[in-house]
């Protein structure tokens, strides 16, 4: 079998490869789920409006329905009734120089269009005197009916992911049950000699370690909406890469970590070409992160091939490499909308050394404060520590273009 040919694009170019993949992809499998066990998914089919939202013209504030007219400042009203929240008002419209008590949530009684709060007036019995200081206008603690949303309006979206304010909206038009793209399984293969499963040994040998990728991955993956299935591990053997690969064709995406860096043992991209892959690149002038390769294995006759990313195995190469082009391609399998991952914009707090030719994804300290965002490099000893990565809470990116960065500057932070 022939290797791939070698295409090494920039940072920008490879994302750009992902992204048109993802906008290729066909809708995927469509569920019914309960509210909450659609957390994290992405919406199938719209949700619309049950009813105009407010369902009535709702009273936003503790006091007293009033006509606007009648509202001004010093101004003496007669109460002639109260309104919870839950209660319609049955009795006749407001009429002027009257007021009706009314609580936030309640609809405002007819005749009423303004609700002047319960800090603002005075009672004496029956009798409300207004503040002398103050002036009422017409709407002022109202939400008329139907502003946020008529009837049968589109609320939300087919492609919107269901977070905690959707799901919330869902609840608040009477759903019970959501309409869901199914998540698309990813099959996770880790790939070494020198790795063993954690749980199945009790010791290791001095140059073995953990397989920790799989794990890193799997998170990523669930993050990223999508259902992990962790592989065994395959030996840098073609014999191993092959029978570990060919339990995969079930699955959406193909996450394989290690063996693409082009070192005596590194056969994947040789295995994967076996399955008449089409590789869209085989490296990425970044740091950390050159080897990933990313393709799609050609189709079975009943399906088509699923899409794979080669990470590199070193641990911080390899979660770098997922959020900058994995988690893209994963979103939009599992039906969500296409963009590249979130980046935003902080100041940096030290001078640092970037590499010409090569984007630079740090793991860094990001500090969020009200007033602006500052954000410095944790110290490091390179792509395989992964406790420095640990007390990272996002990545800076240095560009390419530029040889160092200056105490100061505004640079792109990539969120997690
Ligand atoms: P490779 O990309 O296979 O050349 O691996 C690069 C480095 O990452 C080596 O130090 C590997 O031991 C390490 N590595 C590879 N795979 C894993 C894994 N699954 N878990 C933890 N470390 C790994
Ligand atoms: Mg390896």
């Amino acid at each position: 079998m022939g290797m791939a040919p070698a295409e090494l694009l920039s940072f920008d170019a490879a994302l750009e490869r992902v992204l048109q993949a993802a906008a290729t992809l066909q809708p995927p499998a469509v569920e019914r789920l309960p509210l909450l066990a659609a957390l994290g998914r992405v919406l199938a089919a719209p949700i619309t409006a049950d009813r105009d939202q407010p369902p009535f013209d709702r009273c936003t504030r503790d006091g007293f329905a009033v006509r606007a007219t009648d509202a001004v400042a010093g101004a003496a009203l007669r109460v002639t009734g109260s309104l919870r929240a839950g209660q319609a008002w049955s009795g006749q419209p407001l009429q002027p120089g009257c007021a009706i008590g009314i609580m936030t949530g309640a609809p405002v009684p007819p005749g009423a269009d303004a609700v002047v709060m319960v800090e603002h007036v005075q009672r004496h019995g029956e009798t409300l005197h207004l503040a002398a200081d103050r002036t009422w206008h017409r709407g002022e603690n109202i939400v008329p009916q139907g502003s946020e949303a008529a009837a049968g309006a589109q609320l939300l979206a087919v492609g919107s992911e269901l977070a905690a304010p959707e799901i919330a909206l869902a609840a608040a038009c009477g759903l019970q049950h959501l309409s869901v793209y199914r998540r698309p399984r990813v099959a996770i293969l880790a790939t070494g000699d020198e790795l063993v499963e954690p749980g199945t040994a009790s010791s290791l040998l001095p140059a073995q370690i953990w397989n920790s990728n799989s794990f890193g991955i799997a998170a990523l993956v669930m993050e990223a909406g999508g259902d992990a299935v962790r592989l065994p591990i395959a030996r840098d053997t073609r014999d191993e890469l092959r029978a570990t690969l060919a339990q995969c064709r079930e699955a959406d995406l193909i996450v394989l970590s290690g063996g693409v860096s082009m070192g005596e043992f590194d056969l994947v991209e040789e295995v994967l070409a076996e399955h008449q892959a089409q590789f869209f690149f085989t490296g990425v002038r970044m740091q950390p992160g050159k080897p990933v390769v990313f393709g799609r294995l050609g189709g079975l006759s009943d399906r088509p091939g699923p899409y794979f990313f080669g990470l590199p195995g070193n641990p911080i190469s390899t979660q770098v490499t997922f959020r900058c082009f994995a988690a893209p391609l994963l979103r939009a399998l599992a039906g969500g909308v296409v963009a590249g991952p979130c980046f935003a914009q902080a100041t940096l707090e030290e001078e640092v050394a970037a590499r010409p030719g090569l984007t630079r994804v740090l793991p860094a300290r990001l500090t969020s404060r009200y007033d602006g965002s500052t954000v410095r490099l944790v110290a490091w000893q390179g792509s395989g520590d992964q406790a420095a990565h640990a007390r990272s809470n996002c990545y800076a990116v240095l560009p390419a273009a530029r040889e160092s960065l200056c105490a100061g500057e505004r640079i792109s932070v990539l969120l997690r």
